[in-house]
This record gives structure tokens, C-alpha cells and sequence, in this order.
């Protein structure tokens, strides 16, 4: 059917563990950090990531999810939607104010860059984090804003005539990155 696989389900996961090694790397004990991850799959990428942290420390990660959907620079203007009161969704001991934290931002492709771009602005209405990294299972190229990713499971370069499909079980009943033409 023209559907190529990048990333199987095992490798997947190692991309997922190897991102988590990386960010323990980055950062001193990993008492400061905070997991955001953005709707849909971001969130359930996130929530594996701070199991993982979680577990290769004493610390529990904190954990949120985020929908920035109102928070995108390309929504038609003349559909006055609200933004939501409270963009960043409580989740486990997540704390109120960001003062002091390095949150961690994941999301599972990215792509122009708008949606990390109205994620940090969410993110800065809830307080100022000491610092903002983002991590991504697929940066697959054309970006449209000065947005880079700290940590990438896998560099997809693509043709702006393929789609990505990032799978997870959760919502999909199987771990997998595949690639098809639209
Ligand atoms: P951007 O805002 O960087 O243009 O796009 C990133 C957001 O749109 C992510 O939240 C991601 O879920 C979604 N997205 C953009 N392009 C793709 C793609 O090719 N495949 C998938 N699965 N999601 C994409
Ligand atoms: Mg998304």
C-alpha cells in the first residue's frame, strides 16, 4: 500500500529510552523537571517518558498534557474561539507555577514548528519556567519558524507530498512510524 515503516515498535521504545538517557544527561538530578506533552499522542509519549524517568531515579516526574489547538497563529481569526482559561491540564503533582522548572516539551512530529510555537506561549501563560526543552519522536523537516528540537528519536526528511503516522498502542493498538504518500 505504498506505507513504508521508519520505526517498528521496538524501535520505538529505544528511541524513547535513549531520549530519556539523554535528558538525565542534560539535567542534574531530575528534580526540576516537569513532562509536557501535547494532544493527543505527545501526551501518551510523554507519560512514557516520565515512567521511564521516573523509574531510572528516585524521583516521581511530574506530568501534564497540553492542548494548544486555540493557542495556533493559523485558526481563522473570524471563529472567535476562546482560548481555554487554563491550557496546561493537571495531571500527577504538577506544579501550579513553573518558577523553577525545566519543563520538557514533547510532541510526536514535528513539523513548521507552529504548534511548538503556541505551546510555548501556553506554556509562558502559566509562569516562567527556568528553562524549555523539547523533545519529539519525528522531526521531519519544513519548518516554518526558528523552532529546533533538543532531543529526536528519528530524523525523517520528507516530501511535503508524504504523511507520517505516528502510532502508539494507546490509541492505536500498536507501537510504529510509518510513511505514506497523501
Ligand atoms: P507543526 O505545528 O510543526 O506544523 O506540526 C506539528 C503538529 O502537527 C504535531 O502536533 C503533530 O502531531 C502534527 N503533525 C504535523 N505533521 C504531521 C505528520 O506528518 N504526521 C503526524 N502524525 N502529525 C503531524
Ligand atoms: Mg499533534
Amino acid at each position: 500500500s505504498g506505507q513504508v515503516t521508519v520505526l517498528d515498535s521496538k524501535a520505538l521504545e529505544r528511541a524513547l529510552t535513549r531520549i530519556c538517557y539523554e535528558i538525565v544527561e542534560r539535567n542534574e538530578g531530575l528534580d526540576q523537571l516537569v513532562i509536557v506533552g501535547i494532544r493527543t499522542r505527545g501526551a501518551y509519549l510523554a507519560q512514557r517518558m516520565a515512567a521511564k524517568l521516573s523509574s531510572l531515579s528516585d524521583v516521581d516526574v511530574p506530568i501534564s498534557e497540553l492542548d494548544i489547538t486555540l493557542y495556533r497563529d493559523d485558526l481563522d481569526p473570524n471563529e472567535h474561539r476562546e482560548r481555554p482559561q487554563n491550557p496546561v491540564l493537571s495531571g500527577n503533582n504538577v506544579p501550579r507555577d513553573l518558577a523553577g522548572k525545566t519543563v520538557v516539551l514533547v510532541d510526536d512530529v514535528l513539523f513548521t514548528g507552529r504548534t511548538v510555537r503556541a505551546a510555548l506561549d501556553a506554556l509562558l501563560d502559566t509562569g516562567r519556567p527556568d528553562r524549555i526543552l523539547l523533545a519529539v519522536m519525528v522531526d521531519r523537516g519544513h519548518r516554518e519558524l526558528p523552532v529546533r528540537a533538543d532531543f529526536v528519536g528519528k530524523n525523517i526528511p520528507t516530501s511535503l507530498g508524504e504523511a507520517v503516522d505516528v502510532r502508539v498502542t494507546e490509541v492505536d493498538g500498536e507501537d510504529a512510524v510509518t510513511i505514506r504518500k497523501v
